[in-house]
């Protein structure tokens, strides 16, 4: 089969590798319909993470069940599935709490698995052809429809960056009038503010410096924050003066941050402070720590990793920044982090789509075939006008 994979640092190929198999009787075969690139197969792409060449990549599948192992029941060839990115046993003691995303039974090496990732066990991706699916009774999440229907481009986006925006909401205590801010207009920052919307929030800004994605955050309704033009803290604080004027009580003028801040940018953040935009991991963890009022809630979903090759100095390439930790303790702060553990949220938002509450796919800027991976990946790292969202599809053949 075809398959994207990777190669060393920025070079990504198309290449035939051999059909997955079942291997174990709880295994499923998909045949992967649609495919996303996800914002964090940007970092193992730009050589930051111990990656190794050769990974099949990708780790949000929309496809088809081809095949099931003989354990397995409730799922059958030809039902229409959402893979979530995580890989889960479904039993295990964090599987067992919700925590698919931790779960113990996958991974070697740590808690929690996924698909064509670093770190995440030895799993191929989902930027091929068909893919194989562990405990597949567990990781195959049934959606309606056909292939190629009005939903393919929603439910793609149920396998990570959807119930990625709902969870970091969930993390930062957003609910009904709840005042928001969200670092980082990609698409799970926009898709964190779409959620924000939907849960009813009162004000939610996207903070960004990047034109088309900041346009679309005030096409779904939120109010853009260009860092561009400074200060973003202060540009939020500013604005939330300005709608508050003379209703505040005695004190509240301690609260015009946000209540829920929601970080969505990961560790290769840029500086706004700096004229250069110069990779400052902890700009956007320091900026929330500034902004949000005292008691809050921060959602951090944006990647940081333990191992870092192209780290600004030797404490970022362990992970390690400077945070004011003082602050945070001393106005009270939650602050919420790690990876989503989908099959929690996927079935609800599922649902939101089915009955036209929710339409995430808003979000898809490309459907391209698979050959198209070396450059979308290229473009998309660029941040490239109209770039915000690909989606590879197995079924498409390169034009001419
Ligand atoms: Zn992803
Ligand atoms: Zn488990």
């Amino acid at each position: 089969m075809r398959a994207v994979v990777l190669g060393g640092t920025r070079e990504i190929s198309v290449e035939q590798v051999p059909d997955p198999e079942i291997e174990a009787p709880t295994d499923a075969i998909i045949r992967v319909t649609s495919a996303a690139i996800c914002g964090s197969d940007l970092h193992m792409f730009a050589g930051r993470t111990v990656a190794p060449p050769g990974l099949v990549l990708g780790h949000e599948p929309l496809g088809v069940v081809e095949e099931v192992g003989p354990a397995v029941t409730t799922v059958r060839k030809g039902d229409r599935v959402v893979i979530p990115f995580n890989i889960a046993c479904g039993v295990c003691f964090n599987c067992t709490r919700g925590f698919t995303s931790a779960c113990l039974a996958v991974n070697a090496d740590s808690a929690g698995g996924a698909y064509g990732y670093v770190n995440m066990g030895p799993y191929r991706g989902a930027q091929a052809e068909y893919l194989r699916v562990p405990f597949a009774e567990r990781n195959c999440l049934k959606v309606p429809g056909e292939p190629g229907d009005e939903w393919e481009d929603d439910f793609v986006l149920l396998a990570d960056v959807f119930p990625t925006g709902w969870y970091a909401n969930e993390l930062a205590g957003v609910g009904e009038g709840s005042t928001v801010a969200v670092f980082g207009a990609g698409p799970v920052g926009l898709l964190s503010a779409y959620s924000a919307l939907l849960k009813r929030a009162s004000e939610v800004y996207v903070v960004d410096g990047v034109d088309d994605r900041l346009a679309m955050a005030a096409e779904i309704g939120a109010c853009p924050i260009d860092f561009r033009r400074g200060d973003p803290v202060e540009q939020i604080v500013e604005q939330r003066r300005r709608r508050t004027a003379g209703k505040l009580q005695p004190g509240e003028e301690k609260m015009l941050g946000v209540m829920c801040g929601i970080e969505a940018v990961g560790y290769q953040a840029v500086d706004w402070n700096d004229p250069t935009m110069a990779e400052n991991p902890s700009r956007v963890l320091e900026d929330l720590i500034g902004l949000v009022n005292p008691t809050g809630r921060i959602g951090s979903v944006g990647l940081y990793v333990p191992n870092d090759p192209g780290g600004i100095n030797p404490h970022a390439k362990r992970g390690e920044f400077r945070l004011s930790f003082g602050k945070l303790w001393e106005k009270g702060l939650s602050l919420g982090t790690g990876q989503t553990p989908v099959a929690r949220f996927a079935p609800a938002l599922c649902n939101m789509i089915v009955e036209g509450k929710a339409k995430p796919s808003f979000l898809v800027t490309q459907r391209l075939p698979l050959e198209a991976a070396p450059e979308a990946y290229a473009k998309f790292e660029q941040r490239a006008f109209g770039y915000t969202k690909v989606i590879l599809r197995p079924d498409l053949r390169v034009s001419g």
